[in-house]
């Protein structure tokens, strides 16, 4: 028998049960009991969910109260110092310290796990780090798991991606140098599962897929050759890209098994065919987990064939990476057009697909019927009238250079909006969002409901504009924003206005500690039938004479965030929201608005994972910005946003985007990005955060100005910006107001000393 598994499970929730938990037990309504209570009841369900598709393992450990990565540094007692908690009585309070930073300390740094949208906090890591202490909630869940008389899989980051992923807080230091004590710690975890009657561990190395030094390659043949020799059998998880050049190292390593990426890497196949020994599985990720799309189940099954011919048994079936990224079930979705549905797989139907990838691989007359009708859906995806729009082929093939470039260079366009916008020194501004009240959401879920009319609905969000920007003239900030009150989600309230795209009801996936989004899914040509943002635009800047900033989520970013075709090259549908965003830039400009911000925090994040194909990456993400914004008058002024990201390897790109202002998250890696605009000399304007929006804590009028200070040595006070390092729609309005009232303080004494 073919066995199946997954590498893990959406841990949040199909309702994001997990989610309402934790902001409960923040807001203090909530015990930790009780949390911790919705957190074993999701599992069980989760466990439940895999043993009803015939999984021979069900993982466990892929759940987390915040993130995986910080769950791995409880486990392993690797808290950073500064908190001063102490890592074998960490409380669940003190672990959500870390993650979200308390009135003494930030948070622990959080960055963008690979190129996907989720984020994990970054190990902080010390000379001095110790791997002994730590907590037992990972082996309450195992053994949660036994008592259900589940066939258990833990699923732990492996010692090599944990070190690597990890930040070394001492200068020189070489966390390599910790390998040895890390392994030993992971040695004993191993034999705690040992002792628990476990067979198999999973250990998730997907730093094989990046382009690794030989230091690390031999990292991990020390840490391996250990952890192999522990008795439980190491199954060697990769994916997210190809880990076939390394594919002779792994077979030479103690262990029992090793996982492919065969959506994102399906080339590989032949190379570690060749390369395993009779002593290894090969369990094959032909499920994409990154994707939502219905897995074409008989081209699967066909090049699995000869593979479950040769290996028998030590063939195992998998979704190409944990599940983690896609929602849950399209259970949920009962407003989603039917043929849609019908291409579609959510985590519990990729379960069901590969159950049916092993009963084809195993008897192929049984699996008959499910082969059958997903050849049906992919033939209606294929032929749909749904997913070409002969206007925007058209549209495409007629852009032209010149359409991806302003007029004037940055020197002169900048000159002109000194004139037009007359802005002082050190202009200050935020990013787009303020607080999303309950009373805001409310209104939303109301008017989802068909309980507030849409004229209400206009006369709430109208409401919430002008208090907002009642609220910022008070605070005296100089460029303005509207204050997204009407949005749900940066991408999905465009999504949702575009053709070409759908949007689910329940499609959560979690990006970061309790938040999630819903990506929209983009199955057609996309093309915008009418302005989406000109009325609300209008009405903010009618209410004040303070620039007020038209504000859009660029090209990138919408594709970055969207579940994507998987029919045609992203460089292509990027192109295509392009045209769209183009579209709404030029009809705000007709509308008065004289700044218009369009957002890519996500340009970074859709980074290859191999340095060898950036080039090709930056060249249309670029391009595709630059045809978004590059349509107005050079006295209209673009931005653009970025965060939770490192920029400086990426600069000559970010130059190339030509915007004349860029806001960056900087405040959380204490302005170090900055450092890189300077030394290469950035161009255009920037604003880096000078304070972290992920946290509730208020900085000081000292504390931005020293940042300010700062920024200043590197970047010419003529092209500086004042503001936070991201949206306010987390936060609520006490601590946005004190910290802004800070913020602009600031900014006030430095222009007075300059
Ligand atoms: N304009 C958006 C906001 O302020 C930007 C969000 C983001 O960068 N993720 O919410
Ligand atoms: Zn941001």
């Amino acid at each position: 028998m073919t066995s199946t598994h997954i590498l893990g499970f959406p841990r949040i929730g199909a309702q994001r049960e997990l989610k309402f938990a934790q902001e409960a037990f923040w807001r203090g309504e909530a015990d930790e009991a009780y949390l911790r209570g919705v957190a074993a009841t999701l599992r069980a369900c989760h466990w439940q969910l895999q043993r009803q598709a015939g999984v021979a393992f069900v993982a466990v450990g892929d759940f987390a109260y915040y993130d995986q990565m910080l769950g791995m540094s409880a486990l392993l007692g690797a808290l950073p110092r500064r908190f001063g908690f102490d890592p074998s009585k960490l409380a669940l309070g003190e672990y959500y310290e870390l993650a979200r930073g308390n009135a003494a300390q930030p948070a622990m740094e959080m960055t963008k796990w690979f190129d996907t949208n989720y984020h994990y906090l970054v190990p902080e890591l010390a000379p001095d780090t110790t791997f002994d202490g730590g907590v037992d909630w990972f082996f309450d869940e195992v053994d949660e798991a036994l008592a259900l008389g589940l066939n258990v899989k833990p699923v732990l980051i492996g010692p090599v991606t944990y070190l690597r992923l990890a930040k070394s807080y001492a200068a020189g230091f070489d966390r390599l140098a910790l390998l040895p004590k890390l392994v030993e710690r992971y040695a004993r975890i191993l034999d705690a599962l040992k002792a628990r009657g476990v067979q198999w561990v999973q250990l998730d190395e997907p730093v094989l897929c990046l382009e690794l030094e030989r230091e690390w390659l031999d990292a991990l043949t020390a840490a391996y050759e250990a952890l192999g020799a522990c008795g439980v059998n190491v199954l060697l998880a990769t994916y997210f890209e190809t880990s076939a050049e390394h594919a002779a190292r792994v077979a030479a390593l103690p262990i029992r098994g090793v996982h492919i990426d065969l959506a994102r890497a399906p080339a590989q196949l032949a190379a570690w065919c060749e390369a395993l020994p009779e002593t290894m599985v090969l369990s094959a990720g032909v499920v994409d987990g990154r994707n939502v799309w219905r897995a074409d189940l008989r081209a699967i099954v066909r090049s699995l064939q000869p593979v479950s011919a040769a290996l028998g048994e030590r063939l195992w079936i998998a979704p190409s990476c944990s599940l983690q990224h896609v929602p849950v079930s399209l259970s949920g979705e009962r407003k989603l057009d039917g043929e849609l549905k019908s291409w579609l797989a959510f985590a519990t139907e990729k379960l069901e697909e590969i159950g049916t990838i092993a009963l084809a691989l195993d008897d192929p007359r049984a699996a008959e019927p499910a082969l059958a009708e997903a050849d049906a859906a992919l033939a209606s995806r294929r032929t749909s009238g749904a997913v070409v729009n002969a206007l925007v082929q058209k549209r495409v093939a007629a852009v032209t250079d010149a359409m991806a470039s302003r007029k004037r260079p940055f020197e002169q366009r900048s000159r002109l909006q000194r004139e037009a916008l007359k802005l002082p020194v050190l202009p200050t501004t935020t990013i787009g969002s303020f607080p999303q009240t309950p009373a805001i959401r409310h209104a939303r879920a109301a008017y989802k409901r068909g309980e507030l009319k849409a004229l209400d609905y206009l006369e709430r969000m109208r409401a919430e504009i002008e208090l907002a920007i009642r609220r910022q003239e008070a605070l005296d900030l100089d460029v303005l924003v509207h204050g997204e009150a009407e949005r749900n989600d940066m991408v999905e309230y465009f999504g949702e206005q575009l053709w070409g795209y759908a949007f689910t009801e329940n499609g959560w996936v979690q990006s970061y500690g309790s938040r999630c989004v819903k990506p929209p899914i983009i199955y057609g040509d996309v093309y915008r039938p009418e302005p989406m943002t000109v009325e609300t635009a209008k009405y903010a800047q009618s209410l004040t004479r303070r620039p007020v900033k038209g504000m859009l989520t660029g090209p990138v970013t919408m594709l970055q965030w969207s579940f994507v075709r998987d029919d045609q090259p992203r460089a292509a549908t990027a192109l295509q929201l392009a045209l769209a965003v183009r579209d709404e830039v030029v009809d705000l400009e007709k509308a008065g608005i004289r700044i218009v911000q369009i957002d890519e925090p996500a340009f970074r994040e859709g980074l290859p994972l191999r340095e060898s194909d950036w080039p090709a990456y930056l060249e249309w993400a670029a391009r595709a910005f630059r045809i978004s914004s590059a349509a107005v008058s050079d006295e209209t002024q673009i931005h653009t946003h970025m965060c939770y990201s490192e920029f400086n390897d990426i600069l000559p790109a970010i130059a190339a985007m030509d915007a004349d202002v860029i806001t960056i998250e900087t405040s959380r890696s204490a302005m170090e990005l900055l450092d890189g605009f300077g030394a290469f000399a950035y161009p255009n304007e920037i604003g880096p955060g000078v304070y972290d929006i992920h946290s509730p804590r208020v900085p000081s009028v000292d504390a931005i100005e020293r940042l300010l200070e700062r920024a200043c040595e590197v970047i010419p006070l003529e092209r500086l910006w004042v503001n936070p390092d991201c949206g306010l729609k987390t936060r609520d309005w006490p601590e946005t107001e004190a910290a802004l009232s800070n913020m602009v303080r600031a900014a006030k004494r430095l222009r007075s000393r300059v």
